[in-house]
C-alpha cells in the first residue's frame, strides 16, 4: 500500500519567513513538489518567549532543543524591546513568491504570541479580530484569501473553530490526531474538516528517547504509515534555517522511497469521510502546555486534568 506524506510549514517569524521560506521553496522547486504554508504576518513579538525563561518546564526545553542555535538569538529577542515588526509587510514578496510557485497558502497567525498565550480567554469577536487581519494581509499579499488555517501551537477552541467557519477555508488543521474528520462543538458539525497532524515536530522529540540529529530524520520516516494519513509539520525557522541540510537529507530519502509528498489539501477526498470526533485539551510530551487533540476515545496523550481538562 503506498505511503503518502502531507507536509505543512508553520512559519512563526519574520525571520523564519525571511530566511527558511525562500530555502524551503528552492528544495521543493528541485524536487518538484507542493507543499501548504501556514503563515504568521501580523507583528513577530515571539522574543516575548523569552520572558518566560523563569518558567522551569520552558526552560527544560530552551535546553534541551539548543533554542538559541535553533532559533538564532534574533528570534528570541524580538518583540521584546517594544512592538515586533510586521511581518507581512516586511516579507512581503517572500510569501507571495510562495503563493505564486503554487503552494497552498494558510493563514497561521496574526500575532503567534498573543495566539498561543491568550487564546483560551479570548472571546469571539476578538478570536474573529485575529483571524480577520489574517487573512486580509494575505489577501493584499497573494491575492486571494487564505483556503486554509492552522492554529498557532495546535491552541484551537470551541470559539476557534466557531468563528473559522464563518471564513471561507476549505479545511483546517488545528489538533493533533489521527484521522481527517468533522469537527463536533456542543453536538453541531462544523462544516470545515480537518487535517490534524499526525507526527511530532523536531523540538518535541528531539533529545528525547535516544533521538539525536543522526537519527532524527530514521524515527520519522519509521513513524510513516502506509495507507494512512501522515501529516508532517515542519517549521520555517528550524528545517528551512538551521537544519536545512538535515531536512534535504530526509526529503531526498523519503523520495527514493516513492513517498508521494503533497500539500494537505490533496489529502481531502470528495466526498468527505463521514468520521466525526470533539477536539480535547490534552498535554503532550515535549510541548508546553495544553494542545488540541482529535478525541479517538483512544489515548494519545495525557489529560491535563483540573480546569485544562475537557471538550473545547
Ligand atoms: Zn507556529
Amino acid at each position: 500500500m503506498k505511503t503518502i506524506l502531507g507536509l505543512r510549514i508553520d512559519v512563526d517569524t519574520n525571520r523564519g519567513t525571511r530566511l527558511g521560506v525562500p530555502n524551503l521553496c528552492r528544495l521543493f522547486s528541485r524536487h518538484r513538489l507542493f507543499a501548504t504554508f501556514f503563515f504568521s504576518v501580523g507583528p513577530d513579538n515571539m522574543g516575548r518567549h523569552i520572558l518566560r525563561l523563569l518558567r522551569p518546564e520552558f526552560l527544560k526545553k530552551m535546553l534541551r532543543s539548543r533554542a538559541p542555535s535553533l532559533y538564532g538569538w534574533d528570534i528570541l529577542l524580538c518583540g521584546t524591546l517594544g512592538p515586533g515588526p510586521v511581518i507581512g509587510e516586511r516579507q512581503r514578496d517572500t510569501i507571495a513568491s510562495a503563493a505564486a510557485l503554487g503552494h497552498e497558502t494558510g493563514l497561521h497567525a496574526w500575532d503567534h504570541h498573543a495566539w498561543q498565550t491568550r487564546i483560551d480567554r479570548m472571546d469571539a469577536k476578538q478570536v474573529h479580530t485575529h483571524l480577520q487581519k489574517g487573512c486580509d494581509m494575505l489577501k493584499r499579499i497573494t491575492g486571494r484569501s487564505p483556503v486554509c488555517s492552522a492554529a498557532p501551537a495546535w491552541k484551537c477552541t470551541d470559539t476557534v473553530l466557531e468563528e473559522k467557519d464563518r471564513f471561507p477555508f476549505s479545511y483546517n488543521s488545528d489538533c493533533r490526531g489521527e484521522t481527517i474528520f468533522t469537527p463536533v462543538v456542543s453536538g453541531r458539525k462544523i462544516s470545515q474538516p480537518q487535517i490534524p497532524a499526525t507526527l511530532p515536530t523536531y523540538d518535541e522529540i528531539i533529545g528525547t528517547a535516544g533521538v539525536t540529529d543522526e537519527n532524527y530524520n530514521d524515527y520519522i520516516i519509521s513513524r510513516l504509515r502506509p495507507g494512512r494519513l501522515n501529516v508532517l509539520t515542519i517549521h520555517a525557522e528550524v528545517e528551512g534555517v538551521s537544519r536545512l541540510t538535515m531536512f534535504e537529507d530526509f526529503m531526498g530519502n523519503i523520495l527514493s522511497k516513492k513517498i508521494d509528498v503533497l500539500p494537505l489539501g490533496e489529502l481531502l477526498i470528495n466526498p468527505l469521510p463521514g468520521k466525526t470526533a470533539v477536539i480535547v485539551q490534552k498535554k503532550l510530551p515535549g510541548r508546553e502546555g495544553w494542545v488540541s487533540v482529535q478525541d479517538t476515545g483512544q489515548d494519545t496523550g495525557q489529560d491535563t486534568g483540573g480546569k485544562d481538562k475537557g471538550k473545547i
